[in-house]
């Protein structure tokens, strides 16, 4: 999941977007008609070849990428944004990302021929890979193929979740993982469940979990006024976050905005935040004091 407040298909600052185009494996467009039996066992040969490739994670639902800085995690980072999305956050600025068959085939080593290349570009700032999305962990086998991959190149790994399916993330993936950027995206479970149509409780398990084995978190918090701001609601986020130990490095509250209100109105989603405006300077810095009177750092 990403709360980056940018947009994700935005092509980044001297890095084209990569060609998505062309599916590696499988697509209407390699498929053989009016060939009788033939035709039809290359079909369903194919379909089984893509299936094994999914699987087995060499093959994955891709939305695009960027490199960044300054955003993703530390250094400049190439922050791939994968499809699908269990969410269904009201304030989701890339709601194109929620339905995986939206995302397009990419392969494991097309994106780490890419890790590859900009291998000095992280070395030199402190930078390194952010699996973003949509949310990663809805493709696990994807997810750690690419983690594994950029490790063993000595590339820093960052997973950006909103912590949903955190049971997908095993300890041999994590062990891998130098920064889980975790989103908590309200404290009190109603809230949590008005926002995004989930359950708050994986994400908690997650964050205590990452915090219990010591792998190095920055949470985020999207402050919407009307939703998100109620103060027992702030009050509850950083109670949480402090339950997840000193491996949170930090905390970024982020203030809504409306960046995302034409993908949902292009996608003919309902879009339910029309009306409201982002929160005032002085009040996202108020609920950054919440969590600094915690002894978080908070930006
Ligand atoms: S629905 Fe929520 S978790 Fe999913 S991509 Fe959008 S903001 Fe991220």
């Amino acid at each position: 999941m990403s709360t980056t407040p940018t947009t994700t298909t935005s092509e980044p600052t001297g890095a084209p977007v990569v060609a998505l185009g062309t599916p590696l494996v499988g697509g209407s467009h390699t498929r053989t008609h009016g060939h009788g039996t033939a035709g039809l066992e290359a079909v369903e040969a194919e379909r089984a070849e893509r299936l094994a490739a999914v699987r087995e994670g060499r093959l994955g639902s891709v939305h695009s990428w960027e490199l960044v800085t300054a955003v993703d995690g530390p250094g400049t980072r190439l922050t791939v944004f994968l499809s699908g999305c269990p969410l269904r956050c009201l304030y989701c600025h890339n709601p194109d990302t929620m339905e995986m068959r939206r995302g397009t085939d990419v392969s494991a080593d097309e994106i780490l021929a890419k890790v590859a290349r900009y291998r000095g570009v992280f070395r030199a700032t402190g930078g390194g890979l952010t699996i973003s999305g949509g949310e990663p962990l809805m493709q696990p086998a994807f997810v750690r193929r690419l983690v594994r991959g950029a490790a063993a190149m000595g590339v820093p790994v960052a997973i950006d979740t909103s912590g949903f399916l955190g049971a997908h993330a095993d300890d041999e993936l994590l062990d891998d993982v130098d920064l889980v950027l975790l989103d908590v995206k309200s404290g009190l479970p109603d809230t949590y469940r008005r926002v995004t149509g989930r359950e708050l409780q994986p994400t908690l398990d997650l964050g205590r979990r990452l915090g219990a084995r010591g792998t190095r978190m920055w949470v985020r918090f999207v402050l919407v006024p009307g939703l998100t701001d109620d103060p027992e609601n702030v009050a509850a986020v950083a109670d949480h976050v402090v339950s997840f130990g000193p491996a949170v490095e930090r905390v970024e509250v982020l203030p809504f905005h409306q960046m995302g209100r034409d993908k949902w109105d292009e996608l003919g989603m309902r879009y339910e935040l029309t009306d409201t405006e982002p929160p005032s300077p002085e009040a996202t810095e108020a609920v950054r004091e919440v969590f600094r009177a915690r002894g978080l750092t908070t930006f």
